[in-house]
Order: C-alpha cells, then structure tokens, then sequence
C-alpha cells in the first residue's frame, strides 16, 4: 500500500498567466502549446470507478477530451476517441497513454459535421469496443468574431453543426446501444450563462447543449440512462491559441478568474468520471461547473 503524502493530494501550483503569444490554425495541436497543458499524463491516478465500461469520447485528442480519455482508461474503460485527422499526432499519443493501462484504444479520425460519419463513428466504436455505456459529446469549435456585420453564415453554419448537430447525430445513433445505467456527458461552457460578446455563434451553441441535456435526460430517464452536461470556465487548451481568442486574450487567459489562472485539463477530468461513474446514479438533466472560483453556474 503507498502512503499518499500531503504534498502528494494538495492542487499543484499551476501555469499563470501572463503566456506567449503562440497563435495556430484551428484545429491546432496540443503538443505545440507553450506551456503544454496538463492533461494527467504523469499525474491523474485511478481508482477502478470505471471498471469494464466502454467510452466514446470526440475530441479525445487533446485539451478536455485528452485529459478525460486519460482518467477513463486509468478508472479501467476501454476508451474510442474521435477527432479530425489533421489531428493525428496529437491522437496517437493518447492511444498509447491508453494502452499503457492495458484498456483498448480506438482511433476514430473524421470530420463530425457529417451526419453520415457522425452514425459510422457510434458504429465503428461500438462495434470495436463490443458496446458502448458512456457517451462524451466534447468535441467543439470556437473561432472569435468582433462583430454580427463580419459573422459569415459559413462560420455561423460551421460552430453549429460541430458543436449542435453533430451532438445531436452522435447522441441519436448511440441511443439505441446504451444499455441502463449508461451515461451521457456534454461539454457546454460558461459561455451559455455569460456569453461574450465576440464569441456569438459559439455561445448559442453552448446554451442550446444546456437545454440538449435537460430535455433529453426527462426523454430517457425511463430507461436508466442519465444524461449531464459539463460547463468548463478558461481551461487551458489549444481551442483558444487557434482562433478561440484573440491573441492579447490568450495571453493574459485565465487572468481574470479568482483562481488567477486558467485550468488545466486534468483538472475537470474528476467531473467526467464522476459523471460517468454508477456512485453517481441519480444525478441527471444537471450541469457541473468548473470555472476557477468565478461561480458562473
Ligand atoms: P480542443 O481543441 O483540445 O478540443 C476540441 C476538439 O474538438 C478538437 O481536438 C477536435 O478533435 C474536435 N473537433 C473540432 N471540430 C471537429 C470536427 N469538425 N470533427 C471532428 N472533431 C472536431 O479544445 P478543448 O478546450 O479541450 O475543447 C473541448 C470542449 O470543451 C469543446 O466543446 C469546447 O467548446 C469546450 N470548452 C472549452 C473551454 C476552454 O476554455 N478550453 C471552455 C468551455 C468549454
Ligand atoms: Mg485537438
């Protein structure tokens, strides 16, 4: 047995800002991030919450999604991850991250705002992780616009049928594999409460996936499945350096919150498992947040 010390359980002393200027084009990459985010690599340890399940997770490859894919295989789930395949590198790290815990690991690239590959992803996950029982909708677009003269349709199109549509395509076609007890978690964002003004688009999206998650949990209450949603407050991903923000935002990100600093991936990582985790039985149609003290939701 290893005796846990106190240094060992108290919150390491994160990155603060200020940070680099460091833009990329979107999708971007993790392992391009100054300073790379913490997504539990070397530091989330599990416990055996998620014993046996079997998770589909979008946008496993970096930020959130990384950092949750990381904490399932460690809890004992064999994981799927879905992302888009000029992500590859960042993806193939976390594959092997989860067959280091000796859990199954399926790479799943392609683009989401296709209905057709939305149903082959469920299909493809299910069929090679033998069933599914933890459904993470986190894949997300965001690219910040000043002005509703300057938001063109193609953008506005584009931030809804990521981060809408394609919840709504995955969702359906996972529904019918979902045995009771399974779980449904989608990343929504303090953006649904107090959206900023230069990210219109991107936080109709966040609210909607609010009302997503409540109406659907009344839907399928009656077959033992819950349904949540998650509301990051700044977390430290590379959604923000590749058009999320602008780049005097990104420097100065996570400044503004009583904590002084943005999030790291591993932090919100404990939500998702708890989420997706049976103690947690009779938590549904809520939504968690974790916004460094701001106290958004
Ligand atoms: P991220 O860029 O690391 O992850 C987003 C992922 O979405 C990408 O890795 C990509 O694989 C996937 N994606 C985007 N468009 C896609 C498409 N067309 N097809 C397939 N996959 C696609 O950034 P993140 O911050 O970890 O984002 C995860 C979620 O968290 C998003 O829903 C985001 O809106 C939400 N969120 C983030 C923050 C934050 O501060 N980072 C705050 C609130 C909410
Ligand atoms: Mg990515």
């Amino acid at each position: 047995m290893i005796e846990r010390s106190q240094k060992d359980t108290l919150a390491p002393q994160y990155p603060t800002p200020p940070f680099v200027s460091q833009p990329q084009p979107a999708p971007g990459l993790a392992s391009k991030m100054i300073p790379v985010p913490d997504h539990g690599e070397t530091s989330y340890r599990g416990s055996g919450r998620l014993a046996g399940r079997k998770a589909l997770i979008t946008g496993g490859d970096s930020g959130i999604g990384r950092a949750v894919a990381i904490a399932y295989a460690r809890e004992g789930a064999d994981v799927a991850i879905g992302y888009l395949p000029e992500e590859e590198s960042d993806a193939a790290e976390v594959i092997k991250l989860i067959e280091a815990e000796g859990r199954k690991a399926v790479a799943l690239p392609g683009d989401i705002r296709s209905e057709a590959f939305c149903e082959k992803l469920v299909e493809e996950a299910v069929s090679q992780l033998g069933g599914l029982d933890i459904l993470v909708n986190n894949a997300g677009r965001q690219q910040y616009n000043e002005s509703i003269l300057t938001l063109s349709t193609e953008d506005f199109d584009a931030t809804f049928k990521t981060n809408v549509y394609a919840m709504f395509w995955i969702t359906r076609a996972a529904v019918k594999h979902l045995p009771p007890g399974a779980s449904i978690i989608n990343t929504s964002s303090v953006q649904a409460y107090q959206p900023s003004p230069i990210l219109l688009d991107y936080a109709q999206t966040k609210a909607a996936i609010v009302a997503f998650t409540k109406a659907l949990a009344q839907q399928l209450g009656e077959k033992g499945i819950r349904v949540n949603a998650i509301a990051p407050g700044p977390y430290w991903t590379v959604l923000q350096p590749s058009g999320g923000q602008p780049d005097e935002k990104v420097k100065q990100f996570g400044a503004s919150a009583p904590l002084g600093r943005p999030g790291q991936p591993v932090e919100i990582a404990p939500l998702y498992v708890t989420m997706a985790s049976a103690e947690n039985s009779y938590a549904s149609g809520q939504v968690w947040c974790s916004d460094g003290g701001t106290g958004t939701v």
